[in-house]
This record gives C-alpha cells, sequence and structure tokens, in this order.
C-alpha cells in the first residue's frame, strides 16, 4: 500500500505525533453532581430522581460518623453496590471522613485503601476519584491520592470563598487552569438554598468551564447544615432537565479533560487570582 503522497499520509504523521486529540470538546451546560457522606437518603430519595431523568452522579462513600451503627441514617454496603449497579459512580471519601490537612498525611493511604478494600469485597470497580473530607486538603495529599490511582479529586468551595460566610459558593472547574486532585465545586448545597442559588453555580458551566456541585442528604438527618430539603432537590433537578444540562459523574470528566496533561505549573496561582478578584469585586460594591 503506498501511503507517500496519498491523503493518508498527514494522517498517519498525526497518529504518530500522538497528536490527536483524546478527548471531546467541552460543551456549554456541563454539570457534575457529587453526593457526599454514604446518607442513606441518597439510595431513597436521590437514587430514584437521578434515574428518572437519566442523570450521571458521583456517591462519596465513607465509613466514618456512625455509618457501621445506624442503619436508618446510612447506607448499607449493599446499597452502594446497587447505586454502582445502577451506573452511577463509587467515589472514595475516606474510612473514617479523616480530613487530608499536614497531620493527617500518613494515614490517607490506609484510609483510602479501606474502602478500595470494601468496594473489591463488595464486586465495585476501585474508585478513581475521590472527594476531600470537610472540603480540607494539604498540598501534599496530591501525590499520594495519585499513587493510590485516583484521577480526580473534588474539593469544597473554600478557599475562594469562605466556607461559613458565603452560603456554600464556589466557582466552575476551569482544565489546565486548576488541578485535576483539586477541582473546585460550584456550589456546596445548603438548607435555606433557592433555585437562584443553584442557578448561580450551574450558569458557570460555559466556555469550557465545568460546574460541579456537591450535596449531603437530601434530606440530611445528621448533618443539618448541609442538608437539601426533597422539594428543592427535584426543583433543580427539573431545572438541569429543562434547561438542556449534560449531568456527568467526576469520572466522566475523563472524556473531556485528559488529567496527565491539564495541569498547572502552580496550583495556587488561579486559587490566588480569584481571591483577588472577589476581593476587587467587594471593593467596588463598597
Ligand atoms: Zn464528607
Amino acid at each position: 500500500m503506498k501511503v507517500c503522497h496519498c491523503l493518508f499520509a498527514p494522517l498517519f504523521m498525526v497518529f504518530a505525533a500522538g497528536s490527536l486529540p483524546a478527548v471531546e470538546p467541552i460543551p456549554d451546560k456541563l454539570v457534575v453532581l457529587t453526593f457526599d457522606d454514604s446518607v442513606k437518603s441518597h439510595y431513597t430519595v436521590v437514587r430514584p430522581i437521578l434515574l428518572k431523568h437519566g442523570f450521571g452522579a458521583t456517591f462519596y462513600i465513607t465509613e466514618g460518623f456512625d455509618f457501621a451503627e445506624n442503619k436508618k441514617s446510612y447506607l448499607t454496603w449493599e446499597e452502594i453496590k446497587r447505586l454502582n449497579d445502577d451506573g452511577f459512580e463509587i467515589g472514595n471519601h475516606t474510612r473514617d471522613h479523616m480530613g487530608c490537612s499536614k497531620e493527617n498525611l500518613d494515614k490517607i493511604a490506609e484510609q483510602v485503601e479501606a474502602i478500595n478494600e470494601r468496594c473489591e469485597e463488595y464486586d465495585i470497580p476501585k474508585p478513581v476519584t475521590f472527594g476531600y473530607p470537610g472540603n480540607a486538603f494539604d498540598e501534599g495529599a496530591l501525590p499520594i491520592l495519585e499513587e493510590l490511582g485516583i484521577q480526580f479529586a473534588r474539593r469544597g468551595g473554600s478557599p475562594e470563598y469562605s466556607y461559613s460566610k458565603d452560603r456554600g459558593k464556589g466557582f466552575a472547574y476551569e482544565p489546565d487552569r486548576d488541578h485535576p486532585l483539586l477541582l473546585p465545586s460550584a456550589g456546596d448545597a445548603r438548607p435555606d438554598w433557592t433555585l437562584a442559588d443553584f442557578k448561580r453555580a450551574i450558569e458557570q458551566a460555559r466556555d469550557g468551564n465545568i460546574a460541579i456541585l456537591q450535596f449531603h442528604g437530601v434530606p440530611d438527618i445528621e448533618h443539618p447544615w448541609v442538608h437539601t430539603p426533597v422539594e428543592r432537590f427535584e426543583e433543580y433537578m427539573q431545572y438541569l432537565k429543562e434547561n438542556g444540562y449534560t449531568v456527568i459523574a467526576v469520572r466522566d470528566i475523563a472524556k473531556y479533560v485528559d488529567a496527565e496533561k491539564s495541569r498547572p505549573e502552580n496550583i495556587w496561582t488561579v486559587i490566588s487570582q480569584r481571591k483577588a478578584e472577589l476581593a476587587e469585586e467587594q471593593n467596588a460594591g463598597e
């Protein structure tokens, strides 16, 4: 077969250079749903609503709090397995809901592996994404998570926004600017949120940015400060459906972003730039 001066030649050259795009362009209205802390209502309330709409989502599983004893408020592993079999992603949120602070760095591997082992026991694929418990992180956690096979890790809306004062506000994920192991939450749902707060978060899903949302229980009896009422949640999901949003799990970001290549030189650059922008806006408003 002669390929030298026919149409195939450039194509072969591109293949050889490995420069064919491996990922799809990021569409506008791309939203990622995450649900933390193994709350029972993830199975009883959230699951049927997501299935009805055909939405993807990640459930960040931990055996922390009183997961072991309180099966009225927390999922069983059989229910977690069922969520996996439904097509949802099971992500790692550490065994004990351990914050990834500097003092805890040497315990991360054991904490992550304990959840991985449970997954293996229940024939659930080894988690490839991670949710930082309490949304806390130390930079030293990144190489450890990477070593453990984690491709994407989600944080909260801080440090750009204050956890307590800013009512769950956050920025959308900007590939290349945000590190794949420090994906920000564009919104972290709070009990007094209305559709307007939800829209503020998801409307950032444009121009190549992806809006990642963080939920806890719907309802959340054990963690009332991050509770979402059922009617609100139904309203949010209906809004996504009616307005043509694409709703995926964290692991599905790999379809659009090459986690190995899409990395900033310095993880703090984008964070300090955003903080500076917010300070400027605040000054302008005063
Ligand atoms: Zn949590």
